[in-house]
């Protein structure tokens, strides 16, 4: 039987906010997108404002009239993405395997490790506290036999919780939950199975699948009815970040984005920090790779390969956003973006002279002042702007 693990922490931007700023520790305190404007968005909410009704989706003068006190934090996504880089670190330390799945989620594949770790539950409480000890933040774990349990068992309580869910219990355990707690149930597919009957994941796991395939499509009928039935054979997949074949920043929104500046802004923050990466590994790339997860989980990824290699920001950017526009001609919510490099090769300086353009070497050299003045002041010190 395979043993995995699924750590979530819980409430990302809020917990990591009350993990730099002890006064605000306990409280309850919201993230929020900016606080000009009217239509100011709630991206997290601490547990502490949850008490008082407060919930993500709310507008700030909803949320202001629950919670006179409320504090609010400005989202700060270079600090949550150094947080995220943080909790994965501690991860690799104790598990053979880890994947990175979000900002502030990831699987361990802990098959075969009972010798060296003992009883799978001690281990998630070990884990749970070092995350907590070294970080500050709290977390969920859900340990199963499975990635989509996993998942499951993580959400199921919430904060500090740990849950164990196995696919030989999923009569007794998970049968009886709500079918919008089933991973992969968003909310357009949870109106067309209500339609159908369908309440709980147990109802789901017995429909004839032929009826449910003309309601919510093939792949979709064929992944839940899966999934209810506690099968997921998906491996967890570890990255290997010293001899990657790629380069990639990703990042999960807590609330659906529509704004196209929100999104070239995370673009451009993400294009930043691969070009710092590869001119570090001294490294060039020549594809770039656009990843778009939408809120009904649709994903597509685009990609465009350039002539000659680069480890700019301009170009990582540039590219990244002409993919972007041409793909996003609808509006639909967005729920992840992510940039990616690939086709990697060694940064040859005569080649580089040959080949490159005159603004691509103008770029790349004041890039490198950059990097060094960073290197001594630290990665805040200098701010881009689109
Ligand atoms: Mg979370």
């Amino acid at each position: 039987m395979r043993q995995i693990l699924h750590i979530d922490i819980n409430s990302f931007f809020a917990s990591c906010e009350q993990a730099v700023d002890e006064t605000i520790r306990g409280k309850p305190i919201a993230v929020v997108s900016s606080l000009e404007g009217r239509n100011c968005i709630l991206l997290a909410v601490s547990y502490e404002a949850k008490a008082y009704g407060i919930k993500r989706t709310m507008s700030l003068k909803h949320a202001q009239s629950l919670c006179q006190d409320l504090v609010l934090r400005v989202a700060n996504h270079t600090m949550y993405q150094d947080f995220s880089d943080k909790f994965i670190k501690v991860l690799c330390e104790y598990a053979p395997i880890v994947e990175n799945t979000s900002i502030d989620e990831a699987y361990l594949d802990m098959t075969g490790t009972e010798r060296l770790y003992g009883d799978i539950k001690e281990f998630a409480k070990k884990i749970q506290n070092m995350i907590y000890d070294k970080l500050l933040l709290p977390s969920s774990i859900g340990i199963a036999d499975n990635k989509c349990l996993a998942k499951m068992a993580s959400d199921y309580k919430k904060p500090l919780g740990i849950t164990e869910f196995y696919s030989a219990n999923i009569k007794k355990q998970v049968w009886p939950l709500s079918v919008d707690t089933l991973w992969g149930v968003g909310s357009k597919t949870l109106g067309n199975l209500q339609k159908l009957g369908i309440y709980t994941i147990g109802d789901l796991a017995i429909f004839d699948k032929a009826q449910l395939k003309i309601y919510i499509g093939e792949s979709s009928s064929e992944m839940l009815h899966k999934y209810a039935n506690g099968i997921d054979n998906s491996k967890v997949i570890s990255y290997d970040k010293n001899n990657a074949k790629s380069i990639g920043k990703e990042i999960t929104f807590e609330e659906d984005i529509t704004s196209r500046d929100i999104i070239k802004k995370e673009l451009l923050l993400m294009s930043e920090k691969v070009a710092t990466r590869l001119r570090k590994v001294g490294k060039k790339a020549k594809t770039v790779t656009l990843k778009i997860k939408y809120n009904n989980f649709t994903v597509i990824t685009r990609s465009h390969t350039l002539e000659h290699g680069f480890n700019t920001t301009n170009s990582i950017y540039k590219t990244a956003v002409d993919l972007y526009i041409k793909q996003c001609i609808n509006s639909m919510p967005i729920r992840l973006v992510g940039v990616q490099v690939s086709n990697i090769e060694k940064n040859d300086k005569e080649q580089m002279s040959l080949f490159t353009n005159i603004d691509d070497d103008k770029d790349e050299r004041f890039e490198k002042s950059i990097d060094i003045i960073r290197q001594k002041y630290g990665y805040n010190i200098i701010k881009r702007n689109i």
